[in-house]
């Protein structure tokens, strides 16, 4: 087994992180570093440097702060020689983390730039079935309730949040993943909580005749739904991806779970000496912020 550090102990860390490295048989959680988390019975460290200089023994870093603080971290575990994990998004800026493929590069580690929804059981098979496939329409609907998912976190309002495109970005991970042919966005429209620096709400229209509409204000059932249509053929995801209908029909799910599937990817990028960084999510986030109508609409409080 593979002893991997965890950094930043906060929500999904705990909530995916952990029970998917303990439930593996290649990795073995070996230290933790955090201002104010730790995971009984694991060595914690609050000092990221003094971690990397006393524990030569841990190959692989998983980094699940937030985005902004992430680079300095990444490039730091890059220049120990060390293979990085990043959450997604995979950092606050696109060029950071090119500059962090080329790091990683130099240093012959792997870089992973994770994408959780894209391994949602169900996106596999959509991906199989509209691979020789013209997608002729397509519509996002990403509405959740960030108290429930973010809960008092307010770096998601603050510059390099991304806001709504938190979680959004899971939306168009999954997009960019299962459609044979890219996109590109034509118009958007944000809106910003009069006192928040990122979007609560964003409607998107992309080329192809894609459509999407996320909102982080929706209390109550929550709906992460992305559909498809391919001429005749019509592609359901559901439940964030985890749920696939083609034609009706409930497709073949994949075998893992998201989180269990990234570090089994992992794994098998350290293998094969190589790595995974795709940014065309983010490229969709940052053009929307470019090209994005700016819409004033009530004050948020967690
Ligand atoms: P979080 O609960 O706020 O935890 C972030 C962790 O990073 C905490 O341990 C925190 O503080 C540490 N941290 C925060 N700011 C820091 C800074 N400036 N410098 C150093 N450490 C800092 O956030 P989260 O919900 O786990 O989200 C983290 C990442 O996971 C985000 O990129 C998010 O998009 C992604 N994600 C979140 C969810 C979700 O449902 N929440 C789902 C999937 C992916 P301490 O060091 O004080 O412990």
């Amino acid at each position: 087994m593979t002893p991997i550090c965890l950094v930043g102990i906060g929500k999904i860390a705990v909530d995916q992180h952990v029970p998917a490295i303990d439930g593996s048989a290649d990795w073995t959680l070996a230290a933790t570093v955090s201002r104010a988390g730790s995971v009984d019975g694991v060595p914690a460290y609050s000092d990221f440097d003094q971690m990397l200089a006393e524990r030569p023994d841990i190959p692989v870093i998983s980094l699940c702060l937030p985005p902004v603080p992430r680079y300095e971290y990444a490039a730091k575990a890059i220049a120990a020689g060390r293979h990085v994990m990043l959450e997604k998004p995979p950092g606050a800026t696109l060029a950071e983390v090119q500059a962090l493929e080329t790091m990683a590069q130099t240093a012959g580690v792997s870089l992973f730039a994770t994408w959780h929804s894209r391994m949602a059981r169900g996106v596999a098979a959509a991906k199989s079935f509209l691979a020789d496939k013209t997608v002729t329409a397509g519509k996002i609907t990403w509405k959740e309730d960030v108290r429930r998912w973010h809960p008092g976190q307010d770096w998601v309002f603050d510059p390099g949040g991304m806001g709504v495109f938190d979680p959004g970005i899971n939306a168009l991970s999954i997009l960019t993943e299962v459609l044979p042919a890219p996109v590109h966005l034509q118009s958007a429209t944000l809106s910003f909580p009069e006192n928040r620096q990122t979007p609560i709400a964003a409607d998107l229209r992309f080329s192809g005749g894609i459509s999407g509409a996320f909102d982080w204000r929706q209390e109550g059932p929550q709906t992460w739904d992305i559909t498809l249509q391919a001429g005749d053929d019509l592609v359901e995801l559901q439940e964030g991806g985890n749920r696939c209908m083609i034609n009706g029909q409930e497709a073949t799910l994949s075998e893992l779970d998201e989180y269990p599937a990234l570090y089994a990817r992992m794994a098998g990028l350290i293998k094969n000496s190589s790595s995974d960084v795709d940014l065309s999510p983010m490229i969709h986030v940052a053009d929307a912020m470019t090209l994005g109508q700016r819409n004033i609409v009530a004050a948020f409080a967690f």
